[in-house]
C-alpha cells in the first residue's frame, strides 16, 4: 500500500492502482511480514476500504481517494 504508483501496488484504501475495481484486503496488502499479530490489523483495512468504496458508489468516479484528499 502507498500514495504513489510508482511505488506501491495499492492506493491507500487497498485498490490495485492498476485496476481501482479489485480490492486486496488481506495480509498480502502488506509491504512485509509483521512482528506481532496482523488480523485485526487486517479488518480494520478491509472496513475501511469498503467504507471508502461504498462512499464512491454512484458516483461514476473510480478515483475516490483522490477524490478523498
Ligand atoms: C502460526 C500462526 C499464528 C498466528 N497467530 C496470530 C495471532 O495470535 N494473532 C493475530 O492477529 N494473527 C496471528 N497470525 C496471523 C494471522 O493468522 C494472519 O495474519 C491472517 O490469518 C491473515 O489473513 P489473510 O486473510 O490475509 O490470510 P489467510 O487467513 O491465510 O486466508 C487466506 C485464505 O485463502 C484461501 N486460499 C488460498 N489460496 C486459494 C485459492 N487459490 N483459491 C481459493 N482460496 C484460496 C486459504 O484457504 C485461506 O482460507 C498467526 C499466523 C500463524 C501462521
Amino acid at each position: 500500500m502507498g500514495e504513489n504508483p510508482e511505488t506501491s501496488v495499492l492506493d491507500p484504501f487497498n485498490r490495485l492502482w492498476d485496476a481501482q475495481n479489485v480490492l486486496v484486503t488481506n495480509a498480502s496488502a502488506f509491504p512485509g511480514s509483521g512482528v506481532a499479530g496482523t488480523t485485526l490489523t487486517v479488518m480494520a483495512l478491509t472496513i475501511r476500504a469498503c467504507r471508502n468504496l461504498g462512499s464512491d458508489a454512484g458516483s461514476g468516479s473510480s478515483a475516490a481517494y483522490v477524490k478523498n484528499q
